[in-house]
């Protein structure tokens, strides 16, 4: 039996699909061309992998040719394909219908081929899902896993960060939806993970690139600032390291106690200063090359501009998520050497 992971190449699927083949499990991964199939078969160089090609899961029926070929092998789908990045003006065409498209999709893929033998599905969604990017800073704002962003499709149309959350939050819903639709239909339970931004080194040394994925990103910005420049003292949000969110998808369907609920990922708190700071404290070749160490004043007067409150994800999972500073220094580790 096999687990269907989809956008395979993307970075947290890279840790999903590395620690599913540390399990034994056979994956069936989605890229959207066969040259990046071939690259993440070679990368792995695993046979328990193999690749299928899916160009555009905009399309509808985008997954119909992977449940055609292997319905009778899939019994784990974890959908982790969706667009994150906000460069685009276009947010309907490049964000929320991929997004929304891409769930139903393949949701209607396994309805249509597979829905008896498919038994869990588990759908990445995002903090965004549940946070109202309209809302000015208040420390006074809660986020649970009850909560979720008031993003509409027309609201999205205002900028990309609306867009970006609208997009998760409607494919969400229409997950849920869906399972409520069709409970009669299909066998599969769902569950979901919500992650904040997620940081954390890449499966292989080889996708580090002079830009990283939206997030890493974030810490990459930070080594490739100038000693003059500001770090950031505001609190941007709340971390989480890339090997939780992907052991989280695996608890997503191994576990019965996971079933029905959203994960919400979260650790703690950071500024680019926080960041900025511990590469500081382990990394001495950065004195002089990126701002300078300073007091993180506002995270220290917990100025956050929300508080994510997760007691029932931790609870539920119940293991220790990595910290901020061993997520920075595997990152940095990573980056400095692919550099050096
Ligand atoms: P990546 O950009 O690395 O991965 C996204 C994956 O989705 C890639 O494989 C990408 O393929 C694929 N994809 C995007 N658009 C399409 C499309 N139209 N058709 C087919 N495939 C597509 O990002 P992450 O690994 O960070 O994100 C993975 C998931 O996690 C997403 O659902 C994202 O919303 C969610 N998430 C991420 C967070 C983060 O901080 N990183 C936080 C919360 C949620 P390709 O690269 O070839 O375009």
């Amino acid at each position: 039996m096999s687990v269907l992971v989809s956008g395979a190449t993307g970075f947290i699927a890279q840790h999903v699909v590395d620690c599913l083949l540390k399990e034994n499990y056979k994956v069936i991964g989605t890229a959207r061309s066969q040259e990046k199939a071939d690259d993440l078969k070679k990368q792995f160089n695993n046979s328990n992998l193999s690749m299928e090609v899916v160009p555009d899961i905009s399309d509808l029926s985008a997954f119909d040719h992977v449940f055609q070929k292997h319905a009778k092998d899939i019994k784990f789908v974890l959908h982790t394909a969706s667009p994150f990045y906000f460069n685009t003006t276009d947010y309907e065409k490049d964000l929320l219908i991929p997004a929304k498209n891409g769930t139903v999709g393949i949701l209607e893929s396994i309805k249509k081929y597979a829905p008896q033998t498919v038994e869990r599905v588990v759908i990445t969604s995002s903090f965004a899902a549940i946070f109202d990017a309209e809302l000015p800073a208040n420390k006074n704002t809660i986020y649970t896993e009850k909560d979720w962003s008031p993003a509409t499709w027309e609201t999205s149309q205002k900028n990309a960060v609306i867009a970006y959350c609208g997009s998760k939050k409607i494919a969400e819903k229409a997950a849920w939806d869906f399972l409520d639709r069709n409970k009669n239909i299909v066998k599969f339970k769902l569950s979901i993970v919500n992650p904040v931004y997620v940081f954390g080194p890449q499966v292989s040394s080889s996708k580090v690139t002079n830009t990283l994925n939206t997030s890493c990103e974030v810490i990459n910005a930070v080594l490739k600032s100038k000693p003059t420049d500001s770090s950031g003292k505001d609190v941007m949000g709340y971390f989480i390291d890339v090997r939780d969110v992907a052991k989280a998808h695996l608890a997503a369907f191994q576990r019965e106690d996971t079933i029905g609920k959203r994960l919400f990922m979260s650790n703690s708190p950071f500024s680019s200063q926080t960041i900025c700071n511990i590469i500081h404290e382990g990394f001495p070749q950065y004195d002089g090359e990126i701002p300078p160490f300073e007091e993180d004043s506002k995270l220290l007067a917990n100025e956050v501009p929300y508080v994510c409150n997760n007691r029932a994800t931790k609870e539920l999972l119940g293991w220790e998520f990595i910290s901020l500073k061993k997520c920075v220094d595997d990152t940095v580790t990573q980056i400095a050497n692919v550099k050096s």
